[in-house]
């Protein structure tokens, strides 16, 4: 999530394959040419990024119906996370300059628990008591300087993060959150956008259909088959061009895929000519600056795939693929080395880079 009159993301290549053409190759070309279904395709803004969702075989109510649906679910989720919108649940929590318990929705809760459950498999590095950390370096709620925090300012955000700095507490029903100091500002933003496409991805799946694609930036959510018959194809984006460009295709085989990059959202000390990137590692309190460019993950829930991705990013790729494999999941990172993107993955990756003769219509 991002503020809403930034257009950035990191992932432009799942947009892009998913509801243009220009991500099949030839022979699948022409098989779409003979035998391409009615879809419903939308595209639109949210959480200050672009959304895209395409329903093969067609939305009941058609494309105002199938935005309605998925505006819905992003405003919801807006309304419970957003850091931005002053109004939105978490924001206002932010605000409450107080250690008292402030009762939240059981939602809101959840999300948050779900987050911290994730952190904690990767060493806390998706920490979404970074609020304090993202609003110094200018990627929240403060105007952006021109060039980085002071040492001193960085040592002052820091106290005001770690895992320890808030607790959830539960009454009966009821959750409340508790600030250790009433400066604490929780951060969800790293989860928008998968719980964006988990959102619209089920209530498809509720309402019966099962071919689809829903984008939102760098998380992606698919089932079934394309247009065309085929199984969807995705791409990870070459971290290292100025424009969008395809670095590597992978077919999505019906999961959840999302890229969390250093290398759209940032900002350049004018002085120093430093460039920082949004993913902040919460230990140092400094954007991440190693040469690890992108981190993509594959999961059955986007909302888990990007509440690691942005962690696993921070982490580096080669703890990234460590893990990956110790916990058997399928990843990916793109570094940067002599002067050009590497792709490395788990072998759990694997099948998901096979898109020729194994990725027939089903
Ligand atoms: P990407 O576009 O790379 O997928 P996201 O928008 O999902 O990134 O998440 C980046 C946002 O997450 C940042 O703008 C910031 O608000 C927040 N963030 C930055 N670092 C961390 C971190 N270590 N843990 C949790 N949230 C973070
Ligand atoms: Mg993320």
């Amino acid at each position: 999530m991002k503020r809403n009159h930034l257009i950035v993301s990191t992932a432009v290549f799942l947009l892009l394959c998913s509801s243009l053409s220009g991500c099949n190759d030839r022979s699948e070309a022409n098989v779409s040419e003979q035998r391409t279904a009615v879809s419903t395709k939308i595209q639109g803004k949210t959480m200050g990024t672009f959304y895209a969702v395409n329903v093969v075989g067609g939305y009941k109510g058609g494309e105002s119906a199938l935005t309605e649906l998925a505006e819905n679910c992003f405003k919801k989720i807006c309304d419970e996370i957003s850091t931005f919108d002053k109004n939105a649940e978490l924001a206002k929590f932010n605000d409450f300059k107080s250690t008292e318990p402030y009762e939240i929705s059981s939602d809101l809760s959840k999300i948050i628990q779900d987050t911290v459950y994730q952190g904690r498999r990767i060493d806390e590095a998706t920490d979404i008591t970074v609020g304090p950390l993202v609003n110094l370096w200018g990627f929240g709620i403060n105007k952006r300087n021109d060039s980085a925090p002071t040492e001193e300012q960085i040592a002052e955000a820091k106290k005001l993060v770690g895992f320890d700095k808030f607790e959830i507490r539960f009454e009966g029903e009821k959750s409340y959150l508790i600030k250790k100091d009433p400066d604490v500002r929780l951060d969800l933003s790293t989860v928008g956008e998968g719980l964006g496409a988990d959102a619209v991805a089920e209530e498809l799946i509720k309402q019966g259909y099962k071919d689809f694609m829903v984008n939102v930036a760098g998380a992606s959510r698919s089932y079934g088959v394309n247009a065309e018959g085929r199984k969807w194809k995705l791409g990870i984006e070459d971290p290292t061009s100025p424009t969008p460009k395809l670095f590597v295709p992978i077919c999505a085989l019906d999961k959840a895929v999302t890229t969390a990059g250093s290398y759209r959202n940032f900002f350049k000390d004018e002085k120093s000519g430093t460039v920082y990137s949004h993913a902040i590692d919460p230990k140092t309190g400094y954007p991440v600056s190693h040469k690890t460019l992108s981190v993509t993950v594959i999961s059955d829930s986007a909302f888990e795939a990007d509440a690691l991705d942005t962690g696993l990013l921070v982490l580096g790729a080669d703890k990234t693929l460590e893990w990956g494999e110790k916990n058997n999941y399928p990843l990916a990172t793109i570094e940067y080395k002599d002067g050009k993107p590497v792709l490395r993955h788990t072998k759990q990756f694997e099948p998901y880079l096979k898109c020729g003769s194994e990725n027939k219509e089903k």
